[in-house]
């Protein structure tokens, strides 16, 4: 899964930690224009992405917190995923999706998963008033987050960040049953990505079908699901999954399997079950 294209741009990050794979894609398009966020230095990423970590043996999992700049992989006491098991009814805003019909998704794939990344901020969620961006999503498989101890499939990341870095992620179990049409469109260009090793950019894609009807989500408060593992993540996962057929998992599976952290303490968090 190697790309030899791609500069690799290290940022500095004073309040704002994004994981690498996420900060990498997005430095290097300067999407991001908050100043807390500083381009330091890049590096040509030509051998491998992310040689310091990964899902199994000696960079493992286990092993992240030993990852420069990641110890609260290990420190953290905020960790995702997490299994959600007992939830508290709460009275908090739903996060209120705000997503355009048609929007461009650059596709790349970054050695951790394939990444989707809108070319226009035109799509975000509103929490309390506050308008967070969709700045890419990917996917794990199986899921990351289980409900009663149970994986689903695949889960996919929608990443959001307000205009100080802040993150809310909205979680989406994938559950084999019904096509999903926008999703296969997204497939395509993902296979084409693969295949030819090089970005594709699938047009017109409307990201509002590939969110289920959002009428519950857990949510808590957590972390970035891979190094740094950095706490700063409000978390609404989906409790509706949305469904693919076993064609389309498997366009994804094939790419990547067993890229989900293992299940975290929750600690003294409570997850709060949010409904309309
Ligand atoms: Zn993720």
């Amino acid at each position: 899964m190697n790309r030899h294209y791609l500069a690799f741009a290290t940022i500095a990050v004073s309040t704002l930690s994004f994981s690498a794979c996420i900060s990498q894609h997005q430095a290097s398009k300067e999407q991001l224009t908050d100043t807390s966020v500083a381009v330091m230095a890049s590096q040509d990423n030509h051998s491998s992405h992310h040689p310091k970590w990964s899902y199994e043996g000696s960079t493992g999992t286990e092993y992240w917190g030993d990852v420069e700049g990641a110890s609260t992989c290990k420190t953290g006491k905020q960790q995702s995923p997490i299994n959600i098991t007992k939830v508290t009814s709460s009275s908090a805003a739903m996060p209120v999706m705000d997503y355009a019909k048609s929007t461009d998704v650059r596709i790349h794939d970054n050695g951790h998963t394939v990444v989707y990344t809108p070319t226009t901020e035109n799509n975000a969620i509103i929490l309390d008033n506050e308008r967070y961006v969709l700045k890419q999503f990917h996917y794990h498989t199986p899921s990351e987050h289980q409900f009663g101890s149970q994986n689903y499939p695949g889960e996919i990341h929608f990443v959001h960040a307000n205009s100080e870095g802040n993150l809310a992620v909205v979680g989406v179990m994938l559950k084999i049953g019904e096509a999903n049409s926008m999703l296969h469109v997204l497939l395509d260009g993902t296979e084409i990505t693969t295949q030819n090793d090089d970005e594709f950019t699938a047009n017109d894609v409307d990201l509002s079908t590939l969110t289920p009807v959002m009428a519950t989500f857990y949510h808590y408060s957590g972390s970035l699901t891979t190094p740094p593992c950095s706490e700063k993540v409000q978390w609404y996962v989906n409790k509706q999954p949305l469904t693919l057929t076993s064609d389309q998992f498997k366009i994804m599976s094939d790419l990547y399997e067993g890229n989900n952290r293992p299940i975290q303490p929750q600690g003294s968090r409570k997850v709060e079950q949010l409904s309309n």
